[in-house]
């Protein structure tokens, strides 16, 4: 099929997920348009983490298929039997999809500039100095260039999740995950990290897919909620209306124990 802006950046086609006998996603379909911004809400244990890992290749789907840009991404159908797509091929669109984590997990023997550039150059094959000048406006748009020759480990934890931004950021992705990216901040430094995500969403055209407890973020930057139960969505709609007059009781229920 040819590509273009109407390809989803990703599509979920059935996805099935199990860890032993819990089926956490049972048939899962969802979208998600080139350059949209999109946040899961729901109660924990809905799967939303359970999606970004799939998406990051961290979990393997037990059914079903996942689309980036139109290509098959893990499996794909030959004939009426779904096979996983050689490694050569995965690698390469594995590649357009980055993610931030909870737990900012950076390198504690490298210092900041080294977490920044070491994928750049071995799975992009950037040369040491282009990814270091890379690194460096990075490290400026996310407010640390001063702290290119630190270790993580004398960074606050909200310095050290901007440095994991800047590194996602840094393999150039077409997709960004964020999975409450804050949550394991002290609330004084949540601010500062949002505000580089809301510069990031405003100054790129990055598809971003967010689980976030922050609703006041959530309203700021993302143009569709989905919200999930179960590993189902059953309620999506634009910010406002999910947040002013969701139809579902589970989403109120759900709004009213987090706003
Ligand atoms: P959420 O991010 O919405 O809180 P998760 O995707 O983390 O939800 O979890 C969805 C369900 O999958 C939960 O029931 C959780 O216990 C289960 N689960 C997630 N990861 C694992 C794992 N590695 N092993 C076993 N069960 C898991
Ligand atoms: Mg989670």
């Amino acid at each position: 099929m040819p590509k273009n802006d109407t390809t989803p950046a990703i599509e979920f086609r059935g996805i099935v997920k199990q860890f032993g006998h819990n089926t956490v996603l049972d048939g899962l379909d969802f979208s998600v348009a080139k350059g949209d911004r999109v946040t899961l809400i729901g109660p924990s244990g809905s799967g939303k983490t359970t999606i970004l890992r799939l998406l990051m290749t961290l979990e393997e789907a037990d059914g079903g298929l996942i689309f980036v840009d139109g290509d098959p991404y893990t499996h794909e159908m030959r004939g009426d039997k779904r096979v996983p797509i050689p490694e050569k091929r995965r690698s390469l669109v594995r590649r357009r999809v980055g993610m931030v984590f909870q737990q900012f997990n950076l390198f504690p023997n490298m210092t900041v500039l080294e977490n920044i550039i070491e994928a750049p150059i071995h799975v992009l094959g950037k040369s040491k100095a282009e990814a270091i000048a890379d690194a460096e406006a990075l490290l400026d748009k996310v407010g640390l260039a001063e702290k290119r020759d630190e270790r993580p480990t004398k960074l606050s934890g909200g310095q050290q999740q901007r440095v994991a931004i800047a590194r996602a950021l840094a393999m150039e992705p077409d997709i960004l995950l964020l999975d409450e990216v804050t949550s394991a901040l002290d609330p004084e430094l949540v601010a500062d990290v949002l505000g580089v995500l809301r510069n990031i969403a405003e100054t790129t055209d990055i598809t971003m897919l967010i689980v976030t407890h922050e609703m006041q973020f959530a309203r700021e930057v993302s143009n569709r909620v989905l919200m999930f139960d179960s590993g189902k969505i059953i309620e999506e709609a634009d910010p406002e209306t999910i947040f002013t007059t969701p139809t579902h009781e589970r989403t109120q229920e759900f709004l009213r124990a987090v706003l």
